[in-house]
């Protein structure tokens, strides 16, 4: 083993007893971690995504494989230590722990190149401690490499929203240029919904939230509406990601002939009784998805940057996990939500958006002065505003954060707080407002927080 660390200690957050996310299933850890044994590395955590599987291990939809089990299963760490017989990673490179953890190697599923189906396959965060903490033991082999020059938060919801909702986008069999309806909108469906975009797919988004709906208007879908509302053209695929069996007639329903559906998630409620000649007469498919293969990984990381994936992004501190899982069983988390460890990170609630690889080929937010800010958003400046008409100051405050879209028009997350409100808005592309290119980001953020009074 090299780069051993004498004594590891994890801090983080382990499923104590699953119920609820009111109750508190996720209780705060701290115990000696092992030293990496043959083929594992052991990650120093830099961001862990927060899965909606994670939400089902809390909340006992998924029934536990072991006691104490510390969740997250979207890890892009450091290594800080390798076992013995491992090849491909050395201390210091970055690597990401996925969800697929481990199969037999030699069942009938993974000599055939399904080793997603393997009956023997392990999973981090379930069968194994995962990433909500700050560090990780993963096997290497299942470990992915990951770029070097991003923003580990933009990288971490790749490593299952990600390669999960690209496996989905397979499945459901998209013809080239075809009819796309995507049911649900978050972490997975916002980075499978660009790749088919990529593809030349129309994409109709059907989701019940506003912003999911706003998010994917701005990706480029062709249409968006409530997750009941009929698409505006008959779809030749179907992804299903909400949770919900509700939806699943209904996007059969939406199918044309020989159409297919696939359902991305790990867990789903009740399926309704099915209606054969509404439902699936005329050689409606109806799939399922379970995990992934490597190849589904190696293949949409390729694809993600090639493409120029843009991550929506929620960052939360690490000492924020029950709140992150809590604003995710509410609705409240646009695009994915991301934990990041570091004793000095704060909270921020907010929704905030990133550009990977895009023309600028950078990551961050264009400033007042013209300069390009390429700190990870924590790290940032806030931005405090009172954009006119949306948020009303109460005796609170209120927060923003802008960014620049492609087209060089600035976008406005904001957020107010106060008087026992608290509300987020995301402002509209046509209503954000542009900041003077002479004034920089501190300059507006004290004048919009009311210490300069021209406002
Ligand atoms: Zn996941
Ligand atoms: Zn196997």
């Amino acid at each position: 083993m090299v780069g051993v660390p004498a004594s590891e200690v994890l801090t983080g957050w382990a499923v104590e007893s699953p119920g609820p996310i009111q109750d508190g299933p996720l209780v705060r850890v701290r115990r000696a971690v092992a030293s990496p044994g043959p083929g594992e590395l052991l990650l120093r955590v830099e961001a862990c995504g927060v899965c909606r599987t994670d939400l089902h291990l809390a909340e006992g939809d998924l029934r536990p494989h072991r006691a104490s089990t510390v969740p997250g299963h979207e890890i892009v760490g450091r290594v800080a230590a390798v076992g013995e017989s491992v090849t491909g990673f050395r201390v210091g490179d970055r690597a990401g722990g996925a969800w697929l953890r481990s199969t037999c190697g030699h069942c009938r599923y993974c000599r055939a190149g399904r080793e997603n189906l393997c009956p023997a396959s392990l999973y981090t965060g379930w069968d194994s401690d995962g990433g909500f903490a700050d560090v990780a033991l993963v096997p290497a082999d299942y470990a992915y490499r990951l770029p070097e020059d991003q923003d580990a938060v933009l990288l971490a919801p790749l490593l299952c929203a990600g390669i999960i909702g690209y496996r989905a986008l397979r499945r459901s069999a998209l013809p080239p240029g075809g009819r796309l309806g995507v049911y649900g909108f978050g972490a997975s469906a916002h980075l499978a919904a660009q790749v088919a975009l990529a593809e030349g797919a129309r994409v109709h988004v059907l989701t019940r939230s506003a912003r999911a709906r706003e998010l994917a208007a701005g990706l480029g879908a062709s249409s968006v509406g409530g997750a009941y509302d009929r698409p505006p053209e008959p779809l030749d695929s179907a992804i299903l990601f909400a949770p919900v069996g509700d939806l699943v007639p209904v996007a059969l329903e939406a199918l044309d002939r020989s159409g297919t559906l696939a359902v991305a998630g790990i867990h789903l409620t009740d399926i309704p009784v099915l209606d054969y000649r509404r439902h699936l007469f005329e050689e409606r498919n109806l799939r399922s998805v379970t995990s992934n293969t490597r190849q589904d990984g190696r293949d949409f990381l390729d694809t993600a940057a090639r493409i120029g994936m843009r991550v929506t992004a929620s960052p939360y501190p690490l000492g924020r996990a029950d709140q992150a899982l809590s604003d995710l069983a509410a609705d409240r988390v646009n695009g994915a939500a991301v934990l990041v460890p570091g004793p000095r990170s704060r909270p921020r609630p907010w929704a905030d958006r990133y550009l990977s690889g895009t023309a600028a080929g950078r990551t961050g937010i264009r400033t007042g002065r013209g300069e390009f800010d390429e700190r990870p958003a924590w790290r940032r400046p806030l931005i405090q505003r009172q954009p006119p008409g949306r948020l009303r100051r109460t005796a609170g405050r209120c927060a923003g954060v802008s960014h620049e879209e492609p087209d060089g028009s600035r976008r406005v997350h904001a957020r107010a707080e106060g008087n026992g409100h608290d509300h987020r808005t995301e402002i509209t592309h046509a209503d954000a407002t542009r900041i003077p290119g002479n004034e920089t980001l501190e300059d507006t953020a004290r004048c919009m927080s009311g210490q300069s009074d021209h406002h």
